[in-house]
């Protein structure tokens, strides 16, 4: 499902982050320490290879709420933004930081004149935030930015299950 908002394209859809070919820059639900694990970190990580990690370690920790940015190596994309989501009812104020990581993100993009950047449902796997929650703050956050956006042109959001992908649907229906 595609809508555009003042010339920006937003775009949800069901896949894998980390096979996403026609997309510049791909999004990383990351942890502090910038290595591979589970979900979507493991999914970049394994397709990427090793040199990831290498240009990766340098940057590390990273906070609740940042985002850094690397080269993506084998992954079919040019670069990768990593984020550190909050993990629910730990890192506070959950909400604040979780909007910091989608507005780090755009920024991170736009300072590389990127075009086109897909986002997975950031701290909804691992770190448990509540997915409709979660979709609320990040939809929430992209349209207060999209007036900032010289470059990129372009923003997907990518569900691994039909599930999620049925409620950012529902909410970009209602945007
Ligand atoms: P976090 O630790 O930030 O919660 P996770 O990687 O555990 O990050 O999960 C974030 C979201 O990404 C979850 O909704 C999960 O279902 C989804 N996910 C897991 N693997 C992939 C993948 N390969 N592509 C896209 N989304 C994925």
């Amino acid at each position: 499902m595609k809508k555009t908002i003042q010339n920006i394209e937003i775009e949800v859809f069901q896949g894998d982050i980390a096979n996403l070919p026609n997309v510049e820059a791909v999004v990383n639900a990351a942890n502090a320490q910038l290595t591979t694990g589970g979900g979507v970190a493991g999914a970049i990580h394994r397709a990427a290879g090793p040199k990831l990690y290498e240009e990766c370690k340098p940057l590390a920790p990273i906070a609740p709420g940042e985002a850094v940015i690397t080269v993506a190596y084998n992954l079919p994309n040019k670069y990768v933004i990593h984020s550190l989501g909050p993990v629910y009812g730990k890192d506070k104020p959950e909400n604040k930081l979780l909007e910091n990581c989608y507005k780090n993100v755009l920024k991170r993009a736009e300072e590389k004149k990127v075009k086109s950047v897909a986002f997975p449902a950031i701290s909804t796997g691992a770190f448990g935030y509540p997915i409709k929650e979660a979709t609320k703050i990040s939809f929430n956050t992209i349209l207060a930015e999209i007036p900032k956006l010289k470059h990129l042109q372009k923003l997907k959001f990518v569900l691994f299950s039909e599930a999620d992908l049925e409620i950012y649907e529902t909410m970009l229906a209602e945007m």
